[in-house]
């Protein structure tokens, strides 16, 4: 069957994607079911898209920018045409509810629009200069080739909202979306694009895993990389892209801390962090995955918390309405299920869930947590709120900051003045006061601090220079004399 059959419960899949690297395949976590099994790309072939790209590249950076920009217009209809394709497929190969599926559809319709507009937008400046009659301009060229690598989680947005901004600015693409969502974050954007009208070798697609992945960081014909994913594998990917001077754009795992202090409104802030906490399973980097309660309320919280924990449905979001539904793969069920377990036996205490079945897992919640536990020190990428209790302010942003990571945090209070200025002493890229740590507006620059990241920021304006490098043309009317 084609891949757009996907709706069909008997579906099983046949593509073929022009490689003949190692086979992976293609499964629906909810069931288990294998949906079909495609090639990656190998290291030689993954070269040869690559090498396509770059030539296709000097032409692509040198059409209008009414071209581009109507391209990335029409690509934004095209995903709106194909909003059921793309919600079966992200519910089928990623575990994604409706609602989750749709907000992330909708943001990448609006990324498409703004990266039509960034395509209009001034190509650089002009400076005065020491000398009178000399003209100074700084532009924005493009970066050449940039390597997109993604993960599965938000697979069509954490794809395009480099894609996007990186075609708007005259580059060529190679996109390698993780093998586990290769559907949903890769071959729905390419084939969206070509109806779109763009251009051969303006955007190259690899299936597969780390092989294509380093193929990609390695050529010298890429000039940049915009990757999503584990912090270990960006510390990779920094090292090798430091040697040979190559732009990075990383943004990297986080273990967020989701402050509640004593004067808080409770009900909101179990609302806010059943939401933070549990959203698509806790597969989310900014997941609110660390509790940090004043402990006068803590006992209220957990109950407010735990009460809404069990309201919650787990299922299969393909064929019922749900409000979690599956882990992306077995061996993270198992990840999270062995931090919760290791935890226990450390002192913790399951207030509700805590049993993975399968790749299910229960929205839960744990109480008697210290720092010291794995559960508390470690990204879960799972739904579990574990909650530590402090006494002091003080306490309560040395927890938040007892991390390697510094992606995002939140912190509860009546009083904004006072959260406002806790935000300012939390070592993390985005704080929230009074509301959740998965916060993403797609128009506010986005990133982490300390490990999450390499402190670049992508979204809305600063993607101009995000994905461009700058350079400082000079011109005189006529030459000029020096002393010597
Ligand atoms: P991962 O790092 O294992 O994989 C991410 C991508 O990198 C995949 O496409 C994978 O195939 C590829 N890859 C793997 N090894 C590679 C290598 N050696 N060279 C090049 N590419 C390689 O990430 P994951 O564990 O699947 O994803 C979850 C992680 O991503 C979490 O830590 C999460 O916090 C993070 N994440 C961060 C953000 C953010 O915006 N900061 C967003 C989503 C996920």
């Amino acid at each position: 069957m084609n891949y757009k059959d996907i709706s069909q419960s008997d579906f099983s899949l046949d593509y073929t994607t022009g490689f003949s690297g190692e086979i992976f395949d293609v499964v629906e976590p909810a069931t288990g079911k294998v949906l079909g099994s495609i090639n990656a790309a190998t290291t030689e072939e993954a070269n040869k898209v690559i090498e396509h790209c770059k030539k296709a590249q000097p032409e692509w950076a040198t059409s209008t920018f009414e071209v581009r920009a109507g391209i990335l217009r029409k690509f934004a209809k095209a995903l709106e045409d194909n909003a059921e394709l793309i919600h079966t497929w992200n519910a089928r190969e990623c575990g994604s509810i409706r609602p989750k599926s749709e907000w992330e559809l909708q943001a990448c319709i609006e990324q498409s629009h703004t990266a039509a507009s960034l395509a209009q937008a001034p190509s650089g400046e002009l400076y005065p200069s020491t000398m009178p009659t000399r003209k100074n301009m700084r532009v924005r060229i493009p970066v050449g080739v940039v390597g997109v690598i993604a993960p599965w989680n938000f697979p069509l947005l954490l794809s395009l909202r480099a894609v996007l901004p990186a075609l708007a600015m005259g580059n060529t693409v190679v996109l390698k979306p993780d093998p586990q969502s290769y559907f949903t974050g890769g071959v729905i954007i390419q084939e969206l694009m070509k109806i779109a009208g763009l251009p051969d070798g303006v955007l190259g697609l690899l299936p597969g895993g780390a092989e294509p992945g380093q193929a990609v960081v390695e050529n010298p014909a890429t000039g940049m990389i915009a990757f999503t994913g584990s912090t270990a594998v960006g510390r990779s990917i920094a090292q090798h892209c430091a040697k040979t001077f190559k732009k990075t754009s990383l943004e990297l795992g986080g273990n967020n801390a989701f402050i509640v202090l004593e004067d808080a409104d409770i009900t909101s802030a179990a609302s806010c962090a059943a939401w933070g906490a549990f959203l698509h399973q806790g597969q989310i980097c900014m997941q609110s995955g660390r509790h940090i309660v004043h402990e006068d309320i803590a006992d209220a919280y957990i109950e407010a918390l735990a009460q809404r924990a069990n309201n919650l449905h787990v299922g299969n979001p393909f064929t019922e309405q749900c409000h979690l539904g599956p882990l992306i793969n077995l061996s993270q069920a198992e990840k999270v299920q062995a931090l919760i377990d290791a935890s226990v036996a450390m002192g913790a205490e399951v207030v509700t869930g805590g049993k993975a079945q399968g790749q299910f897992v229960r929205p839960t919640v744990l109480k008697n947590v210290t720092p010291d536990m794995p559960i508390f020190t470690q990204e879960i990428f799972g739904p579990v709120a574990p909650i530590v209790t402090f006494k002091t302010e003080q306490e309560a942003i040395e927890l938040a900051n007892a991390t390697e990571l510094g992606l995002s945090a939140s912190i509860h209070t009546a009083n904004s003045a006072k959260g406002e200025y806790m935000a300012g002493l939390i070592e993390a890229g985005m704080v929230h006061v009074n509301d959740q740590t998965v916060n993403n507006e797609y128009h506010i620059p986005f990133g982490g601090l300390k490990d999450s990241g390499d402190a670049g920021r992508i979204g809305g304006p600063v993607n101009l220079e995000e994905f461009t490098h700058s350079k400082w043309i000079s011109v005189m009317p006529q030459g000029i004399q020096y002393p010597f």
